[in-house]
């Protein structure tokens, strides 16, 4: 592995790093994987056919020591983990499945729905530090409410953050 800078989608020199590795007989005499290879050393992409026969493939252990060769040949040995931040818009839900421990009736005293304003200031401490390149993810989990569902803000709620 070259020691070049490494961005979200690994080092810009992953193609000659995946070449340069050995490759293991279960990848190089099927004709699927070694063809996904070379087409991934070659043009960073495999094709929808390959895709398909890979998708069908019968060798999740083959399958799986292909796409940990591109992961080496991308990342390295280094792992990275993805900061997830959770913000429940409302916990106010028409279901009331059994295992849930989440939702609340509209009347229950502990209901709430967070207006844009409260949600904007929830996430906004993410939007403008050195945080903004580790959190790569906002969820916005939603019950079911009979509220919500006229809402019309929820696509937009996540945008100040981003643009
Ligand atoms: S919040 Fe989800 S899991 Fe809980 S009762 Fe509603 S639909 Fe079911």
């Amino acid at each position: 592995m070259t020691d070049d800078a490494i961005s979200l989608q690994g080092s810009s020199n992953w193609r000659s790093n995946l070449e340069a590795m050995d490759v293991p007989s279960h990848i190089s005499t099927d004709s699927t994987l070694s063809t996904a290879l070379r087409m991934l050393i070659e043009q960073g992409r495999i094709d929808e056919d390959i895709g398909n026969r890979m998708f069908s493939h019968d060798s999740l252990f083959a399958l799986t020591a292909l796409a940990n060769m591109v992961k080496h040949a991308r990342f390295g040995p280094n792992v990275y983990f993805n900061d997830n931040l959770h913000v429940n818009t409302t916990n106010i839900c028409v279901l009331a499945c059994r295992f849930c421990a989440f939702r609340k009736g509209p009347r229950h005293s502990d209901a709430y729905e967070l207006s844009v304003e409260e949600y904007i200031h929830r996430i906004e401490p993410y939007s403008n530090s050195s945080m903004r390149f580790i959190l790569l993810e906002v969820s916005i989990p939603l019950g079911l409410s009979n509220i919500m569902k006229n809402c019309t803000v929820k696509p937009s709620l996540a945008s100040p953050l981003f643009t």
